[in-house]
């Protein structure tokens, strides 16, 4: 390439032994910081076309060539605060705020301590000098303390024991490292309770990212998500940067909402422990919202792969008077309380049990609608290829998977054969 008149490194070099190979990156390493473009390692390549040949690759990688990656860069810096953040559940979270540092590409000035544990663990306190590197090299998080530059002054860090927004009592649930704030009227959780209700596989409701929803809340218009079929133009034109045009929009995407099939509305409510793929097996199972809600504890968790930890939480949330009222009012409000999803995942669907997988990018619909149709038909959709895979549905740009299907012989359909099955199966 060189000959050809391309740019290319002039710092390769022909190395014959692993010694060599050491010395090469042991002389890098030392350097790193001197050259002019920043690097993450060094590659070894063989040099030999036949001997690549032989070699071959797996499936993923050629096998004669590696790379060597540096280990995570670290910084110092200092611990001024740290954060706590309510999520949707009521977990409060510690997030460390840290003078500003430039680690590996990035100015880093926050990192998360995931949990009171971690924190304590570490025995994180304000005023000490922490390193910092990058896990996986993108996400920053503190390695440890530098114990002999602690202040002399120094106290161990106290857990809160009360919401920093609302102020309720915080709780260690039994079974759980976090810390939790209870209270359902929370305005953390409420805000972070919408923001999931309206999201893609909830209730997908296009239009209402995190600064509507702040303005709703802030101005008192929504407070919770019934409140939502309850907005009006008028209302909706009052937000800031919402003209008339967008505001007409929001209500038609608000207004579609009500027609969608159940588990997304019960997936939506935000149930701890009830994810996307339970509130579809529920719905599948139950056929409307009231039933479930009638249903006891055993009956749902004998649902196959349900199990007492879903039922118990079902139960007692549908036992809280304010969700009952919740109920009432998107019922009210003529929210769709029935699955709609296809009813034929019986067990004689020619799917029930089958194994599919999804690759690629899918044209007419999105990866997560194939994904719940097909499991709304009774298949299992898993996410890498196996000797188990019953069939590989490969849409555009298939990759590395498609290479495997391939080579496991496993059945595999594009996507316009997919669309043809589904009509099959619909009809
Ligand atoms: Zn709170």
């Amino acid at each position: 390439m060189a000959a050809l008149g391309l740019p290319v490194n002039l710092d390769n070099q022909v190395v014959r032994t692993p010694a060599e190979i050491k010395a090469y990156i042991d002389r890098y390493t030392a350097q790193r910081d001197q050259l002019p473009y920043g690097i993450d390692g060094i590659v070894e390549k063989v040099n030999d076309l036949t001997l690549q040949t032989q070699l071959g690759a797996t499936v993923k990688v050629p096998r004669w060539e590696i790379a060597y990656k540096f280990p995570p860069e670290e910084a110092p810096t200092v611990v001024r605060a740290i954060e706590w953040t309510v999520g949707r559940t009521g977990t409060v979270t510690p997030t460390a705020v840290m003078d500003s540092v430039q680690l590996a590409g990035t100015t880093v000035s926050r990192a998360s301590l995931h949990n009171p544990d971690y924190l304590q663990a570490k025995d994180i306190r304000l005023g000490d000098t922490v390193l910092l590197h990058k896990a996986g090299d993108i996400i920053p998080e503190i390695e440890r303390v530098v114990v002999d530059q602690r202040p002399a002054d120094s106290q161990p860090y106290q857990i809160p024991t009360h919401c920093p927004v609302c102020e309720h009592e915080l709780v260690n649930l039994a079974d759980e490292v976090a810390l939790r704030c209870l209270n359902p009227m929370c305005p953390a959780q409420i805000k972070e309770g919408l923001a999931h209700f309206v999201s893609r596989n909830a209730m997908n409701i296009d239009g209402l990212g995190p600064k509507i929803l702040e303005q709703l809340w802030d101005k008192q218009l929504v407070h919770d998500v019934a409140g939502l079929y309850q907005l009006t133009l008028a209302e909706l034109l009052t937000l800031d940067k919402v003209g008339e045009k967008s505001a007409t929009k929001l209500l038609t995407a608000i207004d579609q909402s009500r027609q969608n099939s159940a588990e997304r509305l019960l997936f939506g409510l935000g149930i701890r422990h009830v994810g996307g793929k339970a509130a579809q097996l529920l719905m599948a199972e139950f056929g409307d919202l009231p039933t479930l809600m009638a249903a006891d504890e055993e009956q749902i968790a004998a649902v196959d792969s349900i199990g007492p930890t879903i039922a118990a939480s079902l139960k007692t949330y549908f036992a809280n008077p304010q969700v009952q009222t919740l109920i009432t009012e998107l019922q009210t409000a003529g929210v769709n309380f029935t699955y709609l999803a296809p009813t034929t995942a019986s067990d004689n669907s020619e799917w029930t049990g089958k194994t599919v997988v999804l690759t690629g990018t899918l044209t007419t619909m999105s990866r997560s609608d194939a994904k719940q149709w097909l499991e709304a038909q009774g298949a299992k959709v898993t996410g890498s290829v196996s000797k188990k895979t019953d069939l590989l549905i490969a849409g555009e740009k298939a990759g590395s998977k498609l290479a495997k299907a391939q080579q496991l012989s496993v059945l595999v359909w594009n996507e316009t054969q997919f669309q043809a099955a589904m009509e099959e199966a619909t009809k």
